[in-house]
């Protein structure tokens, strides 16, 4: 889906018309990857916009910049504000926003610290990411032959630029062999995550995710997840998986802001079958509460 242009984009400091958020080719990040992202909905609700759960989001992209020792030159809220001025200026009630960290047109080579730091943001409106199908109806996945990073050789903690390179390759192994989405393992086999969104697993009422340190970026959407389930009054545990609890799961569901929360229906061409009563309840309290329509949820819509 081509991305559709809205006014504004906002660029260190300043909203600019659409057409003129361009760079130098000469930018650091763009020859080795060294910035950091965030991807963030904001949802119409009865009160106008609101952006979902964006300070955590803001957050996470200032540990990810932590990581890779690059110097935000903003502070957490003049960013946060920065996404509301940018959100306000499209004028959409609903869109996706994708702040922006990357070394700037200075010096070339590994040593990315002379560079300039700079900050994006941009919106638009984007649908389900991966289709209305496959909310309605789940999704096929493929185990993949690439795996997430090692902890030691590219931290996943971080939502890095260059770190999507393997979830790219994922993507595509999975697509070009006629399947939906992809599951990347960790260098010891175990179950991490899909090229842009947690996994979960439902097991006699029991919801499992992979933890922290099997390589999965920590989600806001997981955690939401969790949030739910335990309000809902469904045991929620962190647990190391390997690719046949995959497949002899009762349920399984990803979920990413992105994505939102999709259920599997099979992987690896074992059949999970139709979106189960788990899945399903958590994903129709998920759609309500980011529509701002849960009151003990209403801190997580960030009104702009
Ligand atoms: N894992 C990866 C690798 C991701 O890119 C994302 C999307 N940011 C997620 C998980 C899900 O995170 P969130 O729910 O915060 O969007």
């Amino acid at each position: 889906m081509p991305i559709t242009k809205t006014e504004k984009i906002w660029m260190d400091g300043a909203l600019v018309d659409w057409d003129d958020a361009t760079i130098h080719v000469l930018t650091h990040s763009l020859h080795y990857g060294c910035g950091v992202f965030e991807g963030i909905r904001a949802y119409e609700t009865e009160r106008g916009p609101a952006v979902f759960r964006l300070t955590p989001h803001i957050r996470r992209l200032f540990r990810s910049a932590k990581i890779f020792m690059i110097d935000i030159p903003f502070t957490e809220d003049q960013i946060v504000e920065a996404v509301k001025d940018t959100v306000r200026a499209s004028g959409l009630s609903s869109c996706y926003i994708r702040p922006l960290v990357y070394l700037g047109y200075g010096e070339m080579g590994l040593n990315p610290l002379p560079c300039p730091v700079q900050v994006s943001v941009a919106v638009w409106p984007w649908g389900a990411y991966l289709g209305d199908d496959g909310i309605a109806n789940g999704v096929s996945m493929k185990i993949s032959s690439w795996q997430r990073h090692g902890v030691n050789a590219m931290p996943p903690a971080a939502k890095g630029t260059g770190m999507y390179i393997n979830s790219s390759m994922a993507k595509i192994e999975a697509i070009k062999a006629g399947y939906d989405e992809a599951i990347l393992l960790s260098p010891q086999g175990y179950v991490s995550e899909c090229t842009g969104e947690n996994i979960f697993i439902v097991k006699d009422e029991v919801i499992y995710t992979p933890p922290v340190s099997a390589g999965a970026l920590e989600g806001i959407t997981q955690d939401s997840v969790r949030t739910i389930a335990r309000d809902l009054g469904i045991e929620y545990r962190e647990a190391n998986l390997v690719r046949s609890d995959l497949y002899t799961a009762e349920e399984g569901f990803l979920s990413g802001t992105a994505a939102e929360v999709v259920p599997i229906r099979a992987v690896d061409d074992r059949e999970i079958g139709e979106p189960g009563p788990v899945t399903r309840r958590i994903q129709e309290v998920f759609h309500d509460a980011v529509r701002g329509k849960v009151d003990q949820y209403k801190d997580w819509n960030e009104h702009v």
